[in-house]
């Protein structure tokens, strides 16, 4: 209470503090609004084999309008949705319309599955595996086209059930990967402790992958790590040709980043998808060059 305390509390209330207070409220506006008007989007991002430039997959990733018209980056309000509780209806219409979005590919003949992001929060509801297989069947998408990712997060609030879900969902054939992988708790507990069956290699070590030999090793080592554990790897953020030659030289084919394509809205993906089953051959860097 501002005025019972008798010293002037306004002076704490920087303009700066005001201007965050704002913007929250406006994200808060734009996600409430969003899941009642549907008004989030769903972008694509292409994963390719780096070696035969064939495309293996798309992340499905939420966009949100704030009421400027611009985008709000999730980084900003996937942590306001966790906060005010309104990440499991966010991620509920991610799925839906990423399910949808397979099953139109498979229709018009090029099928593609999607990976679909999965907050802790989401994953710990105790329907979760539920809700993804009514989801799948909905659409009637087989379980081969959809991937589930998740983070450690997911995994540390409550062990013996994040594991009966990772259960049930490789019972109805979802893979799931473990998403940012070496930024987290790390790790190598949840590797040997739980189900999963894709790692993806945090963009954070891709990125310095060609001139920081500690990263390097690092990547080798993940990539080491995986291949014992029978593990498909995927790297995030291969965003020129160096990383790519060096990322295939230390043994990871599957990778995702701006070399290949940003995040694309629906319809420039299918151009992308065309494109692709055309030319899949071509790859982006030359080996010459
Ligand atoms: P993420 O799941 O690790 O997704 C990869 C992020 O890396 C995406 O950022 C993507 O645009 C970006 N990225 C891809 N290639 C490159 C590259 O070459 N360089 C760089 N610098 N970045 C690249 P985005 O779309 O901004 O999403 C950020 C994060 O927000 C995601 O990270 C994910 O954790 C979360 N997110 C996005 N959509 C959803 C969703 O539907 N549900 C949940 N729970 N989280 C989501
Ligand atoms: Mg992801
Ligand atoms: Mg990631
Ligand atoms: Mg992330």
């Amino acid at each position: 209470n501002v005025k019972g305390n008798g010293k002037n509390n306004y002076a704490y209330y920087s303009q700066d503090l005001t201007a965050q207070l704002t913007k929250r409220v406006s994200i808060e506006r734009a996600l409430h609004a969003a899941l009642k008007e549907g008004r989030l989007q769903v972008y694509f991002q292409p994963q390719i084999n780096m070696v035969t430039g064939k495309l293996t997959g798309a992340e499905a990733l939420a966009r949100l309008t704030g009421e400027d018209g611009r985008f709000i980056p999730p980084d900003e309000f996937i942590p306001i949705a966790e906060e005010i509780g309104l990440i499991s209806s966010l991620g509920k219409l991610v799925l839906e319309k990423s399910c949808a979005q397979a099953r139109q590919w498979l229709d018009q003949g090029t099928a593609c599955k999607v990976a679909v992001n999965v907050a802790a929060q989401q994953f710990n509801d105790h329907r979760f595996s539920e809700t993804v297989v009514a989801t799948m069947k909905k659409y009637n998408l087989p379980s081969q086209y959809l991937e589930l990712e998740i983070t450690e997060s997911a995994l540390v609030e409550d062990f013996n059930s994040a594991n009966l879900t990772l259960e049930a969902l490789k019972r109805s054939g979802i893979s799931v990967a473990l998403d940012d992988f070496g930024t987290g708790y790390s790790s190598l507990s949840y590797l040997r402790s739980f189900k999963l069956d894709v790692i993806k290699i945090d963009k954070s070590f891709v990125k310095d992958v060609t001139c920081d030999p500690q990263a390097a090793c690092i990547v080798k080592a993940i990539i080491g790590l995986a291949k014992s554990l029978n593990l498909h790897l995927v790297c995030e953020g291969v965003e020129s040709c160096e990383h790519e030659a060096l990322l295939i030289k230390l043994g990871c084919a599957d990778a995702q980043g701006y070399l290949y394509s940003k995040p694309l809205p629906v319809d420039d993906f299918n151009d992308y998808l065309v494109r692709n089953s055309l030319n899949a051959s071509d790859t982006v860097c030359s080996m010459t060059g």
